[in-house]
């Protein structure tokens, strides 16, 4: 049996729901200093017009716990303190009104430490994320192992979650991450098998935004078209906002993002007449504001232009010097070339309000 997205327990995050169902949530990580609230809270929002749903925040220090209560009382999406080792961070976030805490029990000490964590997680209803890293595996499992490998991952995941089980403590979201992208889906792959709590996907330190995208794909993709994660962060050495932009971007490939809108555009070759790869990249922009199914097509010529425009809401198919405009698979008319762009923003406008409205 795997527990795929829908079979796993629910666990909620704020007004997050996170498994039991087929819908995937977009996290994020602030690069700011936590205890600097201004510069914090401002990358939030930013990441939340972006479509971030969850965001988390290094908390390695009293100023960086103080901060969450007055960033809780500015954002709009669930907080989540990211936390090694020290259990007194953990309980000043909890206490400040964090939304889960990332903290792998195991690595707390003491038995009460851990329980004491355990309990105001309880009160409050929050749940704890246990990650489990490639490159920080406890020493007991490098000895048995050698170095780090998938089944030592889903191990080291299976240890944590039950010195939380043995506490009577459900709440759980796993993470197995490792930067190296074939042990990080067959972690993930292994512990859908026996983890019936919902995944949280990431390949970890992926890279540069090229480099890091192209990474992540693969290895959270692989995951995603086996029905793995209810969770994921795309970890880029980049602005965060560009994380989101990618993690929606995957979703929208797998059919797991309900608003997001989708750019066909073509290669272009030996027949292209207008200047295509200008027109497409300030589609894309535009588009990127948006938060409706939307489809658009910009395609280089009339060969395949009108019938991949009968498939989306609005297309342009070049021609010399111009372009023939169709909305909803029908030609409606034809634009200059200097004017496509704006004509076809104009067309977008519109058939976004009409979604609105619906
Ligand atoms: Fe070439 Fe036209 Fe196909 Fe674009 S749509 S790749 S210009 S044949």
């Amino acid at each position: 049996m795997t527990f795929l997205r829908q079979d796993t327990r629910l666990v909620k995050v704020g007004n997050l729901t996170i498994g039991g169902s087929d819908e995937v949530i977009i996290q994020s990580m602030c690069t700011t200093k936590t205890a600097d609230v201004a510069a914090t809270v401002a990358e939030i929002l930013r990441l939340e017009e972006a479509g971030c749903q969850m965001v988390r925040v290094t908390v390695n220090n009293e100023e960086a716990a103080a901060a969450i209560k007055e960033i809780k009382k500015q954002i709009h999406i669930p907080l989540v303190a990211d936390i090694h080792f020290n259990y007194k961070l953990a309980l000043q976030a909890i206490e400040n009104g964090i939304d889960k805490v990332r903290i792998n029990p195991g690595n707390i000490g003491r038995r009460e430490k851990v329980e004491a964590v355990v309990n105001a997680c309880k009160e409050k209803g929050i749940p704890i994320r246990i990650g489990v890293n490639a490159g920080s595996l406890e020493q007991h499992l490098l000895d048995k192992y050698g170095y780090p490998t998938p089944e030592a991952m889903v191990e080291s995941a299976l240890y944590h979650i039950g010195i939380l089980e043995e506490l009577d403590f459900h709440d759980i979201i796993v993470s197995l991450k490792a930067s190296d992208v074939p042990m990080a889906i067959e972690a993930y792959t292994k512990a859908a098998e026996v983890i019936p709590y919902p995944l949280h996907l990431g390949i970890t330190e992926a890279g540069t935004l090229f480099a890091g995208t192209v990474k992540s794909a693969a290895g959270i993709g692989a995951l995603l078209s086996r029905g793995i994660g209810s969770t994921l962060r795309i970890s880029l050495s980049a602005d965060p906002v560009e994380e989101v932009k990618v993690a929606r971007e995957l979703l929208k490939s797998f059919g797991l993002i309900a608003n997001a809108p989708t750019l066909v555009s073509c290669p272009t070759c030996g027949r292209l007449d207008i200047d295509l790869f200008s027109i497409a990249n300030e589609v894309e922009e535009y588009l990127s504001n948006l938060k409706v199914p939307i489809k658009v097509s910009v395609l280089g010529c009339a060969v395949n232009g009108p019938g991949e425009a009968r498939e989306a809401d609005i297309g342009i198919a070049g021609a010399r010097g111009e372009g023939m405009l169709f909305r909803y698979g029908e030609m409606v008319r034809k634009v200059p070339e200097a004017d496509l762009v704006s004509e076809l923003k104009k067309e977008i406008d519109h058939i976004a309000k009409v979604f609105e409205e619906t």
